[in-house]
């Protein structure tokens, strides 16, 4: 027992399959799990208080646990550049282990951190772990670059076997000998961060629909797990958008900051899909967990993944700066209901569908407003709770049609695409309470709506309601023809590839 560590807490909130906190347990006498908050972020960053909340709930969850192991997890304030060297001499550390983290600023801060830790003689432990594979491995066995397709990435994974199997979580029994000095000022000096020094008002907070904490998640991972001819016949495209209760796991707030693990979560589908006809990839739950690596490994591997300007794989658009235009979508003011609906259900709960994703984003972007998708990654960083570097970029991407997915002429409309699954606009009632009394015909254009059956739902369009702040038919009209032309101005070899397709386009 020759050690003393730090497990530095950063994502992976969780003792299950935690690599690198088992490793800082190994040979050592003394251990100090830790999470260090830097008052920056709640200061500058624009972070809903609902992702405050995930946050806190999920620090109180892992300190319990750790109680458990007769341990406690120690909350220091600062920057971690400025509070590892007095750590390392307060706690005479010889050991510092973390989860590897591919985000650039995750990057930048990492190796800073170990520039410090050389300095002071301290041994760093890094482990892959809130990925599937190590995403450097990938990027290498294609060339050294991050695959452009999910095909791609499928047969590069197929070529590396599967992935890792989790690591069993420590026990008392397994951290014999080691051990974590707890002084009884600890709450005091470490404890949970309050609402109040985060400057949060709990009060703005939504419904609580989903707490935080490796407890939480585990325990929805087994309650999914247990449906399962559910899991054996996902497929994503068949689920909706605007039911009334989530209609896929939302399990990705504990993917985000690592309440789950992906690797747990796969060979649990994996034991469930064992012996019995299942649906497969892209569309499966195994499906899912692979778009995530696929983004994961985009924004390990190429420069300036979350911008237009500087991003090899993004097309350059001519995107408007509409100020009025932003705010009337993000406060769902846009007088399209089904688009209003998601942008509030986003405000006050956190989560929406991956559908209603692509519908609130392609409306944003190329499809009727024509902002740029950058505006769009904000607010969506700001209000999820899963909200997620490579994810959010990558898929704002994908929608916007700037990378990824080209067929551009292929546009949701905020009408129709709604209707599918929710012929009675259930949906749109219980988020624009508002437009309850109308019947069914006009809930998705109330403008439509004859003055008399207007008033008769208490709701005057124009007065109550906004009017549509575009007509959709014919700035899709339009912004096709800009689609068109940004893709012109691409490379002469990939507008040829396109144009053939894009002679068949057409508005929904
Ligand atoms: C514009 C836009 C922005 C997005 N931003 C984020 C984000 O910031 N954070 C985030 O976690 N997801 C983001 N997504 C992806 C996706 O919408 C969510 O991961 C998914 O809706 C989460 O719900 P779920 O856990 O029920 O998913 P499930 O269908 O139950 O899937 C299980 C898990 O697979 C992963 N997954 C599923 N779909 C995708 C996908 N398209 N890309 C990457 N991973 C996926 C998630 O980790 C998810 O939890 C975004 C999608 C769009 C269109």
């Amino acid at each position: 027992m020759t050690h003393v560590s730090i497990h530095w807490f950063r994502k992976a909130l969780r003792l299950h399959d935690n690599p690198a906190l088992l490793a800082a347990m190994r040979d050592c006498a003394e251990v100090y799990p830790t999470f260090i908050l830097d008052p920056w972020f709640p200061k500058n960053m624009r972070v809903s208080v609902n992702r405050w909340r995930f946050l806190v709930d999920s620090l109180r969850d892992l300190d319990e646990s750790l109680k458990k192991l007769n341990s406690r997890l120690f909350v220091v304030r600062g920057r971690p550049e400025e509070v590892f060297p007095g750590l390392f001499k307060k706690w005479k550390v010889t050991q510092l282990a973390f989860e590897v983290d591919t985000e650039p600023y995750a990057r930048q801060r990492d190796a800073e951190v170990l520039r410090l830790a050389a300095e002071h003689g301290v041994q760093v432990i890094q482990k892959v772990s809130h990925t599937l594979y190590d995403t450097e491995r990938i990027i290498l066995e294609n060339q050294g670059k991050a695959p452009l397709t999910y095909a791609r990435l499928q047969a590069l994974v197929a070529s590396l076997g599967p992935p890792k199997r989790p690591v069993p979580a420590p026990t008392l029994e397994s951290m014999k000998g080691c051990c974590t000095p707890v002084q009884d000022d600890h709450d005091k000096e470490y404890g949970i961060p309050s609402f109040e020094e985060l400057g949060q008002d709990l009060k703005q907070a939504g419904p609580h629909l989903y707490p935080g904490g490796e407890s939480e998640a585990l325990s929805r991972l087994d309650m999914h797990m247990k449906r399962m001819s559910w899991v054996c016949s996902f497929k994503k495209p068949e689920t909706s958008p605007n039911s009334l209760t989530p209609s896929t796991t939302v399990l990705s707030p504990y993917l985000k900051f690592g309440c789950l693990s992906v690797r747990t979560f796969w060979w649990k589908l994996a034991e469930v899909y064992q012996g019995r006809k299942h649906s497969e990839p892209p569309v499966s739950l195994h499906g899912q967990l692979l778009w995530r690596e696929f983004f994961y490994t985009a924004g390990a591997g190429f420069p300036n993944f979350d911008k237009m300007e500087g991003n090899p794989i993004c097309v350059q658009i001519d995107w408007d700066d509409n100020q009025e235009y932003l705010e009337a979508w993000r406060e769902g003011r846009t007088g399209y209901p089904f688009i209003d609906a998601i942008m509030t259900q986003l405000r006050t709960e956190g989560w929406i569908h991956h559908l209603a994703r692509h519908a609130v984003a392609c409306f944003l972007t190329r499809g009727d407003l024509w902002i740029s998708w950058e505006e769009g990654q904000k607010v969506f960083e700001e209000l999820l709770i899963d909200a997620d570097w490579s994810l959010n970029a990558g898929n704002w991407q994908w929608l916007s049609a700037s990378a990824f997915f080209h067929q551009f002429f292929r546009v949701y409309s905020p009408v129709a695409f709604g209707k599918k699954t929710d012929k009675n606009g259930d949906y749109i009632k219980k988020y624009l309470p508002f437009l309850q009394k109308f019947p069914s015909e006009y809930i998705y254009e109330p403008w439509k709506a004859p003055r008399s059956i207007q008033e008769r739902a208490g709701c005057i369009i124009g007065r109550d309601y906004p009017r549509p702040i575009v007509v959709h038919e014919e700035v899709c009209k339009r912004n096709l023809e800009r689609m068109k032309a940004a893709y012109a101005r691409r490379s002469s070899n990939l507008a040829a590839q396109t144009q053939e397709d894009t002679h068949h386009g057409k508005c929904e």
